[in-house]
């Protein structure tokens, strides 16, 4: 999923998104839109589908991450969290029902209940604590949104999800038992949040080995906030059916860019003169129009043009590798198809200095 924080997803249209890329489906930041400009104003004028114009699916995280990495002083009891505005310093409060009101309001199409993502590293103590939290709110929160079944015609869009999280920070136990509690739920799908704040990347492999089979198999199951392109395979390997990641459009506008032949840093001398297209064997609007000598040209000089152009085609190759991976488990190649990108990852340095 590509993220678009703040109802966009940064250097494109929803033209481009729609026609060009074909993403059905991009992630949305609830802390964002609930700040500025507003769930309520976002609800009154149709929901964010129509406020943004995007026809395809949404899903909308519960503001609970970037309230724990960007807000001052905020302080978490059992009953949700309360925070102070990054932008105005104002205090707002999220509760497991207050983030599932916010979300209703936006009408988006897969929810996330409120959790609490501890830092890397906590104590097995304190992980434990906050994983009990996340497991209770999740409960509140799905109360909370079956209890509001009879309304559900009076949201922008009476069909949601809502998918729980599973924490436990880096202990195997504790995501067992995380994502045991939250089968109970008996929800839609799930998640496995808490990943990629910071831990080497074979316990976040772990971590979604300790937690995949407990949960359902024949629910989505959404790894949170990974991973480089060539993890995605390994991923998936893990039972994982969705990921969402800032690194193809962020990377892409500080200049980085993912090829099927590696990375390419644009700036890079070497691209100066370069006539070829930035992936030769990519689709896109980008690789099909414009050289490495144009992109880089545009990237020196700071122009707008280059981030529009980089993200899409970032973009293109992220969903061009779950393309090829959903094809190769339609013909029955996915393990092989997994080895050839471990080769690759062995050889290739394009997953180590990702920022
Ligand atoms: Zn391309």
């Amino acid at each position: 999923m590509p993220v678009g924080t703040q109802a966009t997803v940064k250097g494109l249209s929803q033209r481009d998104l729609h026609d060009d890329l074909h993403a059905p489906i991009i992630l949305s930041n609830t802390y964002h839109l609930f700040l500025r400009p507003g769930h309520e104003l976002i609800r009154k004028l149709g929901g964010l589908h129509n406020f943004m114009s995007w026809s395809g699916a949404i899903l909308t995280d519960s503001g609970g991450y970037q309230v724990f990495s960007l807000s001052d002083l905020r302080k978490i009891t059992d009953e949700g969290v309360t925070f102070q505005s990054h932008l105005n310093g104002d205090t707002h409060k999220f509760t497991p029902a207050s983030t599932v009101d916010v979300q209703m309001a936006l009408g988006s199409d897969i929810m996330m209940v409120l959790d609490e993502c501890p830092e890397y590293p906590v104590s097995h103590e304190y992980a434990r604590v906050s994983m009990q939290r996340t497991v209770s709110w999740a409960g509140e929160a799905m109360r909370h949104f079956h209890g509001l079944r009879g309304q559900w015609h009076e949201f922008p869009n009476p069909r949601q999800a809502l998918f729980p999280i599973v924490q436990g920070s880096m202990f195997p136990d504790l995501r067992s038992e995380c994502a045991e509690q939250l089968v109970e739920l008996d929800a839609d799908g799930y998640a496995i949040g808490g990943l990629s704040v910071g831990e080497p990347r074979p316990l976040s492999m772990e971590m979604v080995e300790a937690t995949e089979p407990h949960l359902p198999r024949d629910r989505p199951r959404y790894a949170m906030g990974v991973g480089m392109p060539l993890e995605l395979a390994e991923y998936v390997a893990r039972g994982v059916d969705m990921m969402d990641c800032v690194l193809p459009s962020r990377n892409a506008r500080n200049g980085w860019l993912f090829t099927s032949q590696g990375k390419v840093v644009i700036k890079n001398a070497r691209y100066r003169d370069d006539a070829g297209p930035l992936d030769p064997n990519c689709g896109c609007y980008t690789c099909r129009n414009y050289s490495r000598a144009y992109l880089r040209h545009l990237f020196q000089a700071g122009e707008i043009l280059f981030a529009s152009l980089a993200t899409r085609h970032n973009l293109a190759r992220y969903l061009d590798i779950m393309g090829e991976i959903r094809q190769s488990i339609l013909l029955a190649q996915f393990p092989q198809y997994l080895e050839s990108q471990r080769r690759l990852a062995a050889i290739r340095d394009e997953d180590r200095n990702g920022e």
